[in-house]
């Protein structure tokens, strides 16, 4: 039987909450679609600094390494935000993203028709929204060197090379291909240099696929035009920064931030997490959503074991389970026939597999 290996990283919050629920359903398509998936378990993020006195410790960044694919909760809390920032626990998932080569992450942002009403934005301007988000990860400003904060001052460094540009120009062409056929690069050519070198070097690339659109948008434009027509969206590339903003952005705008998945790859191994943090307010209450960390899950049989049916029987899933009114709290107010806890909705989705 074919056997993946899984690095398991449940992390701080609700982490270990909906990770457990992934793993269920999970493990309902591996059973059913004849595969094997083998998990190991380590530590990141506020949990491995208590243990180790690190956020990312060398065992877990080995084992990811060693893995077919890194299935992850979410780590940070308050307890863990006064500490120097190469402890923190954002340190270890910025250090886990670039040691895997994890320069892109890819956001779907999908409106469930049962859950329309669960957006902030009126139905008839969400209704069939269904955009990919193509954010690069591991350049541009949160990595840029140098950097520095003084007293009275302090800087850091906006820098892409063209070979970052061209690979990721790369990944949301090919995402394109399999969609609608547009890419939309979000950038600030009017102000950046950067920006300049973006577009320049996704014209080039954009040649290689003719039957792929390529238009330009500001970065203030794409913000506004997401909120006053999402569904004029397809594929949106863009660099860091301005993904991750219009990235969270793009998701809110589909309702409940505990819906959406994300995965981050490019390289040998990829990440496979909910888009949603850790969840301090509402952790060991048994009422997270666990449907973004399943669907994430989802994308990672799909992105990196190559296992399509079994990642779409997961998506079928959880459309039946939200058509049958399954809802967790964060969504209950839409349409809701039984309010469930993390733990039986995972149940309810496993079952329906
Ligand atoms: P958050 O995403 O954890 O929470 C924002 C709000 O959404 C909260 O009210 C929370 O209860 C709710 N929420 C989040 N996930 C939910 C789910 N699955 N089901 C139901 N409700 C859900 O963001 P935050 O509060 O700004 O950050 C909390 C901690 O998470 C911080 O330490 C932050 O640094 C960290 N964080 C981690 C990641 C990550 O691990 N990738 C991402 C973002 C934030």
């Amino acid at each position: 039987m074919k056997t993946y290996k899984i690095c398991v990283i449940k992390g701080d919050g609700i982490g270990p909450e909906i990770v457990d629920e992934a793993i269920k359903v999970l493990d309902a398509v591996s059973h059913k679609f004849g595969f094997e998936l083998e998990y190991d378990h380590r530590l990141m993020g506020g949990c491995a600094y208590d243990v180790f006195g690190e956020p990312l410790p060398d065992e877990t960044l080995e084992s990811a390494l060693n893995s077919h694919a890194v299935l992850f909760g979410a780590i940070g809390g308050a307890k863990w935000d006064n500490l120097p920032r190469d402890k923190r626990p954002e340190s270890g998932l910025l250090k886990i993203r670039k040691s895997l080569g994890a320069f892109a992450n890819l956001r779907p942002a999908v409106i469930y028709d049962e859950l329309i009403n669960a957006s902030t934005l009126k139905s008839e301007v969400v209704r069939d929204v269904d955009i990919l988000v193509v954010r690069e990860l591991t350049g541009g400003l949160y990595f840029g060197q140098p950097r520095e904060k003084k007293d009275e001052s302090a800087f850091n460094t906006m820098i892409y090379t063209k070979a970052e540009i061209e690979r990721i120009a790369k990944i949301a062409f090919e995402a394109a291909l399999k969609r609608n056929k547009k890419v939309c690069m979000v950038d600030k050519a009017n102000v950046l240099e950067t920006s300049q070198l973006w577009r320049e070097v996704t014209s080039q690339v954009a040649k290689n696929y003719p039957d792929v659109s390529l238009e330009f948008m500001y970065v203030d434009n794409a913000a506004m035009q997401l909120v006053r027509n999402p569904r004029y969206f397809d594929v949106i590339l863009t660099e860091n920064l301005f993904g991750d903003i219009l990235s969270d952005e793009a998701s809110m705008i589909c309702g409940s931030i505990g819906l959406l998945p994300s995965a981050s790859m490019g390289g040998k191994v990829g990440i496979y997490e909910p888009i949603h943090g850790s969840a301090p307010d509402i952790a060991g209450q048994g009422i997270a959503n666990p449907i973004a960390t399943i669907l994430s899950g989802a994308l990672m049989l799909r992105y990196a074991l190559n296992e399509e049916e079994a990642a779409s029987a997961i998506e079928e899933a959880v459309k039946k389970a939200l058509s049958e009114g399954y809802r967790t709290k964060d969504i209950s107010a839409y349409d809701a026939k039984e309010i469930c806890t993390t733990a039986e909705m995972g149940s309810v989705i496993a079952g329906l597999i």
